[in-house]
Order: C-alpha cells, then structure tokens, then sequence
C-alpha cells in the first residue's frame, strides 16, 4: 500500500504519465523488494529488465559510491578512465569494434538511427534513409523511435512522426526482399520485449542478415532489452549466428543506473566524426563505474542464466496452472501467454508478494534480476503458480 500522504504528493505534483500500481517500495536487497510497510516481496521484474545484480549488492554499491566520491562528471570534452575501460570490456564481450554512450534506450537508438543513415547519406547520397523496422516492435518513447515502433498504437497525438521508417511483418522475408531502394537499415529486436516477448525464428533472422549483406543495408539490433546476459549470452544476436552493424543496448547495463549506448562494426565505426553527435551526460563515471561492476558480478551468473530460466519453465510445466497457456522466450527473459487480462495477474501477485510485468496483450513477463537465488526463485514460482491457477 502507499500512504495516503505520498499518494497526495503524486497527485499534486508528479505528471499522471503511468498507472502506476498501489505500492511503494522503499529498499530492496538481493531480488527481494520491502514495502512501505515492511512487506517482503520477491522481484520478478527488476525494474523493467534494469536490476540485473538485484538490489544493493555490495560490489556494485562500493563502486558506485567509490566512483561517486572521486568524480561524478566532467562531461566528454576530456577524457575519463570508467568509460574507457567499459567500452573495452563491451567491445570484447560484444565482438564489435567502438561504443557510443547515451543514457537510456532510445536515445541509444536515436544514436544508431542517426549512424544508419550517415553511413548510407555519406556512400550513396541522398534517397536513402528508410529504416524498416518490424511490426509488434518497440523502441522508445521519443519522437523519432516511436516512428521505428512497430505498433499504430504508439503512433497517436504527437503528429507528425519523423519519416522514413516502414514496419513489415516479422518471419515475412518477402516483404523485406520487395522493398523500395531507399532502405539503409533494418532494425529488429530479437526477442520483442514489449510487444509480447516474442523470440524471432533464428532462420529468419539469418536470411535478413544475407539480404542485409547483398543489398548493403545495416543489420541494427535493438539489445536495450535482451542484451547484457538477459537471455544467456552476453547479447542475444551471439545465439542467432549473425554479425550485427549496430548494437544498441540500455535497460540491465549499469544494474540500476541510467546508462545506454550503441556499439558499431567495421562499416559503421568510423560514420560519427566530431561535431555529429554527442549528449552531455555520456559515458558518466559513476553509471560507468557502475556498469564494470555489474558486468564483473554478471560473468559469475552467466552461465547459470540458462538453469535458472530451466527451473522456472520445469515449475510451471509442472504445476501446469489452468490459467497458462504457454511459455515463451529466451534465457531470463519469459512470457507467459495467460487467459484474461495479463494486468489483473500481476495484480494478483503483487497482492501475495510477488513483482512481475505484463507485455503485449497477452502476457504476463518475467525478467528476474539475473543474480536471483534459488531460494527466492523457488518463493517468487510458488506465487505465481498459485496466481495462474
Ligand atoms: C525499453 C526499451 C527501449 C526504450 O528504452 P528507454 O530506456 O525506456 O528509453 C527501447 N528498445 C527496447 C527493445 C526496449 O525494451
């Protein structure tokens, strides 16, 4: 429950931009949520994919507050030491060549769209600046990134969108291969999140990649949310056996704080000279501090992801609740198609204890901070099986 004073204080002075459900949390430890109250509830959602260490763990808050008490900015008219070395360390785990950094996901994208279309404006001129993107897709809430989100929607009150982007239906090649020559970049998540979380097929996939390669459009991948060890790999394009031009990626990176960015390849790392494009907050050192170490804390769990998504799968298989109707997704990041409204399920489990989301219109989605035990999975499972019943 929130008390009725902050309850008054949102109403008064917080913009109503969210539905925001009827609890306020006040500390968190491990993947363990306390109210208000005191009431204990185990996290099935860290955040919107953002916990992946869980909360408080002590390596991630002794970097953070070390890094705080050294030096939180400067901005990026000098040089710095944590952002240096976190685009090292995502360029090794990633494979690609150089990183930009942003501070949420779509100002990532932003930042990718705009690398599209220079590398295509920069070799063919102008004409063509089309990025196709997929139909059910998200990404981003700004004016530009809710034109590449793939759902009308998302595309009401705030006309006109930027143009140039088209949505095709996903697992339909021939709609890409009958596209127009204005096309510089196809931009997909591999796992829609939002839209439902809807894993694309790997097939799929690689034949876009192949007609990315002949037609020299930019293969982008949106990793806002399936990158950084959500769905087993340290970014989900190495499950799909292809080589991005782009990655972006946000949400899990820095375990809580506000950070994003993209990553380029050998045709788009030398698109952004000085002068065109930069954001003030970039790279900042406490929420890159903050990143190296939740990517430390997350090459020890790495490997476990996979497990752990097999015990929460095995549960539910098991104790096959009436009102499941099926199990969708990759690594840590699930779907659960469910009868009725996925609101009134997380509902329900808020009430005993439990935090998970909802996605699409049919599901109810589960991004557990990676580092969950099993203790609090096995907690976390009983409730929601007795929610789905
Ligand atoms: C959440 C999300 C975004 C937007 O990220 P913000 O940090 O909210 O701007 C973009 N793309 C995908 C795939 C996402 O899941």
């Amino acid at each position: 429950m929130v008390s009725t004073n902050l309850k008054s204080q949102y109403d008064a002075y917080v913009m109503p931009t969210y539905g925001r459900f009827d609890v306020s949390f006040v500390r968190g430890e491990g993947a363990t949520l306390y109210g208000e109250d005191g009431r204990e509830y185990i996290d099935f959602a860290s955040g919107i994919g953002v916990n992946s260490v869980g909360y408080a763990h002590p390596d991630w808050v002794k970097a953070v507050s070390a890094q705080a008490g050294t030096l939180a900015h400067v901005s990026n008219l000098y040089h710095t030491l944590p952002g240096a070395k976190l685009a090292e360390r995502l360029c090794a785990l990633s494979g690609m060549e150089k990183v930009f950094f942003a501070n949420s996901g779509a100002e990532a994208n932003e930042g990718l769209i705009k690398c599209a279309r220079k590398y295509s404006h920069d070799k063919y001129g102008e004409g063509r600046a089309a990025v196709v993107t997929l139909v059910n897709s998200f990404h981003g809430r700004t004016v530009t990134t809710l034109a590449a989100t793939g759902q009308e929607s998302f595309h009401q009150h705030f006309m006109p969108f930027t143009g140039g982007f088209r949505h095709v239906p996903a697992g339909d090649l021939e709609a890409l291969q009958t596209q127009p020559g204005d096309v510089c970049a196809v931009l997909l998540e591999l796992v829609q999140g939002e839209g439902g979380v809807l894993p694309l097929d790997k097939e799929y996939v690689q034949s876009v990649a192949g007609l990315c390669r002949k037609n020299d459009w930019l293969l982008c991948v949106d990793e806002v949310q399936t990158g950084i060890a959500r769905t087993g790999t340290w970014f989900a394009f190495q499950q799909y056996g292809i080589k991005p031009d782009i990655v972006s990626f946000a949400k899990g990176i820095a375990g809580g704080l506000p950070l994003g960015g993209f990553m380029t390849g050998e045709k788009t790392s030398d698109v952004l000279t000085p002068g065109t494009h930069a954001t003030t907050f970039g790279a900042n050192p406490v929420c890159c501090a903050a990143a190296l170490a939740t990517l430390d804390i997350l090459e020890g769990v790495l490997s476990d992801v996979g497990r752990k998504a097999g015990l929460i799968r095995a549960a539910l298989e098991e104790k096959n609740p009436e009102n499941l109707a099926g199990i969708r997704g990759l690594g840590l990041m699930i779907g659960l198609s469910v009868k009725g409204a996925p609101r009134d399920y997380a509902q329900s489990a808020l009430d005993k204890g439990l935090v998970v989301l909802t996605a699409g219109k049919d599901a109810v989605r589960l991004l557990p901070p990676l580092t969950i035990s099993e203790k609090e999975l096995e907690k976390g499972l009983k409730i929601l099986c007795e929610v789905l019943l």
